[in-house]
């Protein structure tokens, strides 16, 4: 295994003095062609939401979080997409898999505002017996118009693109993962199997988000042994800026072999209170070589603080029946050089630098 090779608190403090400034044109709204990819991670206590909005107003809304607790993820998506990103629709849903914290509140997001088109891994044919998912189902083929289209590893979800270009390319799904191509991973070696995960989480879409240079992976709940595959022998992914961390932080998921092969610079986990955020799972994270900010939307109340991301990185720190839903938002520059971080919508911006913008900057300060 790898030694732990810095510090959390030294990491955060690399961040901040490196890397964090107040930026002004961070208030900029998304979703009037301002130039900038937004992305919004909503709160929805340990499920999955996710709004995108692309630098010409194009929105994507990935997952839907828990549905019931009175409309609570519902709202907090609505809010994001209404009051703070200034939408009236939403262009493209993503259900990345078929388990309840990601497709099941969809019907009461779609009551509520428009959506125009529907994409999933396909809906499973025959449908188990489980009464309760054929009744999600029949509501999900409701609200779609049962015209949800399939997508599968290797697609590219039809959004306009500028200049630079804007991608969003699955690169997995249904179990199977885009040709393994490129450099050889060298942590594959290190890959250990666990026992084939049957549920759907194995299933998930897992996609690639570029504009320009900035890279942001998303492998929505994906398992160990599927990570695996995508990445090894060879890693087609290269190395990202963004790593929104994988199954909540659950150590089902976030196999060092993928982790470690993106090495991401900035990770942000979408756990809640009591679900993810696993210490197995921050241990990898500190590992990577180049991280240097891991966000939380909630602190783990399992967990001693020092074990976790540092207090001012965490979106939400109450227990879910006190907690107010802050959102972490991403904002990308227009050339994609540089990004900030911000917690709610009054956190403060922490600017950071796409691995291109640094590379190019070290080489010109050893010439
Ligand atoms: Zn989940």
């Amino acid at each position: 295994m790898r030694q732990i090779n810095f510090h959390p608190g030294i990491a955060t403090a690399f961040a901040l003095l490196f890397l964090s400034a107040p930026v002004a044109d961070s208030v900029a709204f998304a979703g009037r062609a301002d130039g900038r990819l937004d992305l919004y991670f909503i709160d929805s206590e340990g499920g999955g939401s996710l709004l995108i909005v692309t630098p010409l107003g194009e929105s994507v809304l990935v997952d839907s979080g828990y549905p019931g607790a009175g409309h609570r993820d519902r709202d907090r998506i609505l809010h994001v997409v209404k009051d703070v990103a200034k939408l009236d629709h939403i262009d493209h849903s993503v259900a990345t898999h078929w388990h309840l914290d990601h497709f099941v509140n969809l019907p009461a997001v779609a009551a509520c505002v428009r959506i125009d088109h529907f994409w999933d891994r396909g809906i499973p044919d025959p449908l188990p017996k489980n009464k309760r998912f054929r009744q999600q189902i029949a509501d999900y083929r409701a609200v779609t118009r049962n015209q949800s289209r399939r997508l599968k590893a290797g697609d590219v979800l039809p959004l306009r693109s500028g200049s630079p270009p804007l991608k969003m390319w699955f690169i997995a799904g249904s179990r199977e993962v885009i040709p393994n191509q490129g450099p050889p991973n060298p942590f594959a070696h290190l890959h250990r199997p666990k026992p084939e995960d049957k549920s759907d989480n194995a299933d998930s879409l897992c996609f690639l988000l570029t504009v320009g240079r900035f890279k942001f992976l998303h492998c929505a709940d994906l398992t160990w042994n599927i990570e695996a595959k995508l990445v090894t022998p060879n890693n087609p992914l290269g190395q990202v800026d963004l790593f929104m961390v994988t199954h909540h932080g659950l150590p089902l998921s976030n196999n060092p072999v993928l982790v470690w092969a993106v090495d991401p610079r900035v990770a942000i986990m979408c756990n809640g209170p009591t679900k993810g955020g696993h210490p197995d799972v921050i241990r990898t994270l500190r590992q990577a070589k180049s991280l240097q900010a891991l966000y939380q939307l909630h602190r783990n109340i399992n967990l001693p603080d020092d074990e976790q991301a540092a207090p001012e990185l965490i979106a939400n720190k109450e227990p879910t029946e006190r907690c107010r839903g802050v959102f972490i938002k991403v904002s990308v520059a227009q050339d994609g050089g540089t990004y900030t971080v911000q917690i709610g919508e009054k956190g403060r911006p922490r600017l950071y630098r796409t691995r291109w913008i640094l590379g190019r900057t070290q080489r010109r300060s050893t010439h």
